[in-house]
């Protein structure tokens, strides 16, 4: 396991970053440390009993050898990891569990990935991620999921075609196919075109 210090170094920037524009816009002042911790088993972590404190396992997050897929539905970045666990604090400080398992129950889950079936936790958990780095493409997966988060936060980035066009833009051929074959989402000469769309 070699890993790249600078390359670390530079997600959880650009992750603590997003956060801070995150608290900006919401006006929400938690502190946060993100801590670095190589014995745990999972990409990361977070303790309801330490609330300030994300952990992040770089050693299992992908990065470097893997797609880029930042902003998609599933990532294992350490951005994205650092986000996934700071949703579980915005779960925790704001209980959202509680509002989401209402909504769940008139409009169904929003299973974007595998691991959001683990339990409610983890689906919020992802929803959050996506909401926070791409939320246009959650608006084209479900509107009903997205006005959920959109009635609780703002996301500090813009939810807008334009937008969606730029970070599909940093993503690998391989994303860009399976976001297209997934959630029927495809852009050609910088126009966006909805294939076939899916329930949410
Ligand atoms: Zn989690």
């Amino acid at each position: 396991m070699k890993v790249l210090l600078y390359k670390i170094g530079r997600e959880i920037t650009s992750s603590i970053k997003l956060i801070e524009q995150f608290q900006e816009i919401n006006k929400t002042n938690t502190k946060i440390k993100v801590k670095i911790d190589y014995d745990t088993p999972d990409a990361g972590y977070y303790y309801d009993s330490e609330p300030n404190n994300l952990y992040v396992n770089p050693s299992h997050c992908n990065f470097n050898v893997d797609c880029i897929s930042i902003g998609y539905t599933e990532s294992r970045h350490i951005l994205s990891t650092i986000i996934h666990e700071f949703a579980h604090l915005l779960d925790h400080k704001y209980e959202i569990l509680y509002k989401y398992e209402i909504f769940t129950e008139q409009y169904g889950n929003c299973l974007i990935n595998d691991y959001c079936e683990t339990n409610l936790f983890e689906e919020i958990a992802e929803l959050i991620v996506l909401y926070i780095t791409n939320p246009y493409l959650l608006y084209v997966i479900s509107i009903k999921h997205y006005n959920f988060f959109k009635q609780l936060f703002k996301s500090p980035t813009s939810c807008g075609p334009k937008t969606f066009i730029k970070i599909r833009k940093k993503w690998d051929d391989e994303i860009k196919q399976e976001c297209c074959d997934r959630w029927g989402i495809n852009v050609e000469n910088d126009t966006i075109q909805i294939i076939e769309k899916k329930k949410g």
